[in-house]
């Protein structure tokens, strides 16, 4: 796009209009004061039919118009987005429900939905000259960044909180990155990477603080809107943490809608860990958001102070969708039961996912006559070492057809 299609930058909180190319958020709400990219739709609805989307390449450079980029300057070599859409009958019948569709998001190149946010960070690092990029992260976003940032040759600084998945830590390590593991959680791990960027002068990647970010990740509500215009789900299912990826999914929804590609929206169901549900609480009543301290295998949600979520929120109201949450055997289960039954190794978030829509199906919220897209946020291969707990150990055996008939047989007596 040409910059002159955004309007502006809008606080969530307050609603002031600030120019583009700002950065951080509001100056008279603070952190909270999330800025939102606004754009100008008339000019992009033109661009959009001297080239339809259906002409494009398969990757988030479709939505070139809709992001807050210089389509004048080079792109970086990233193949990001255009992710499966997999056809899932067998767990929808187990499910419940009429139809399922599971969005996989682990097929984007450092393994998760957030190497689309990641190159927004990159981009923009790299249209102000910055030489550093830095993020702080649950553990995905890490990864991602370190990957891109190696793919450009910008240094990174990654900061992940003591408990964060090993699979992230060393995938970092091993693009390049600098880590940092903080003895903290996910916040304090949040504001000693946004001290280090205002102190040394690093390209924060932080969704808290960055507005562009949210911009990249809205293009898999772009997606699935594209592949479902003829089609609409009832429902959209997204695992919850920080509350930027249901927010992110909403709007890119809400685009392409707006431009009148897609001919109704879908209701949104969050789903979040039961013990770290401040989101989920504060749409059940309470106005403000409550931090909730509490813990969940499932490392990419569990965020106790979520820095998005009046976007989430938003989001899930807006669309008339609801919340649900999710204990961590649930989590298991559905992982679990993905594996099995749609073929699709989808990690612990994605296994919060299918057992929110689950208890989401029983609760009633949905119907059994109900579509459902669900949203895989990361490769299953990201959680091998929890999932070993799930399975059955393998048959070890000398390289003996007889052995492995005398195993297979004790295997079915143990069985019956
Ligand atoms: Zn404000």
């Amino acid at each position: 796009m040409s910059l002159a299609d955004i309007a502006g930058l809008q606080c969530v909180v307050c609603g002031r209009m600030y120019g583009f190319d700002v950065e951080g958020t509001c100056t008279q709400c603070g952190p909270d004061g999330i800025l939102d990219v606004r754009f100008e739709y008339r000019r992009i609805r033109e661009s959009l039919r001297a080239t339809p989307l259906a002409t494009r390449e398969q990757s988030l450079w479709r939505y070139v118009d809709l992001l807050p980029v210089d389509s004048a300057l080079p792109r970086p070599p990233f193949q990001i987005g255009a992710t499966p859409l997999l056809f899932a009958p067998r767990l929808a019948a187990s499910l419940g429900i009429q139809k399922l569709l599971i969005k996989n998001e682990g097929a984007n190149p450092s393994g998760s939905v957030k190497d689309r946010s990641s190159a927004m960070a990159v981009i923009k690092a790299l249209e102000k000259g910055m030489k550093t990029v830095a993020c702080a992260s649950t553990g995905d976003s890490a990864s991602s960044m370190s990957a891109l940032a190696a793919a450009v040759g910008l240094r990174a600084y990654v900061f992940l909180p003591e408990k964060c998945p090993e699979s992230d830590l060393v995938q970092s390590l091993l693009f390049g990155a600098t880590v940092i593991r903080v003895k903290g959680n996910y916040t304090e791990t949040v504001r000693l990477c946004d001290q280090a960027c205002s102190e040394w002068g690093w390209y924060s990647g932080n969704h808290a603080t960055n507005p562009y970010l949210i911009e990249g990740e809205k293009t898999l509500g772009h997606e699935i809107a594209e592949a479902t215009q003829n089609e609409v789900p009832d429902w959209v299912v997204v695992p919850v943490g920080d509350g930027c990826t249901v927010a992110a999914v909403w709007k890119g929804i809400q685009e392409m809608h707006h431009l009148g590609i897609l001919p109704r929206r879908p209701r949104m169901l969050g789903v979040q860990a039961r013990q770290v549900a401040p989101i989920a609480a504060a749409f059940r009543g309470a106005k403000e958001i409550e931090p909730q301290e509490g813990d969940t295998i499932a490392d990419s949600i569990r965020v106790s102070r979520p820095a998005d979520w009046r976007r989430a929120l938003r989001a899930v109201r807006d669309s008339e969708g609801d919340f649900v949450t999710v204990s961590d055997e649930d989590i298991f289960e559905g992982l679990h039961v993905t594996a099995r039954l749609a073929g699709a190794s989808v990690g612990l978030a994605g296994g919060a996912a299918v057992a929110g829509l689950r208890g989401a199906v029983q609760e009633r919220v949905i119907s059994s006559r109900d579509s459902v897209l669900v949203v895989v946020t990361a490769n299953g291969l990201k959680n091998v070492p929890e999932a070993r707990n799930l399975v059955e150990t393998p048959i070890e055996v000398e390289p003996d057809l007889g052995k492995i008939e005398l195993q297979l047989a004790r295997r079915r007596a143990r069985r019956a």
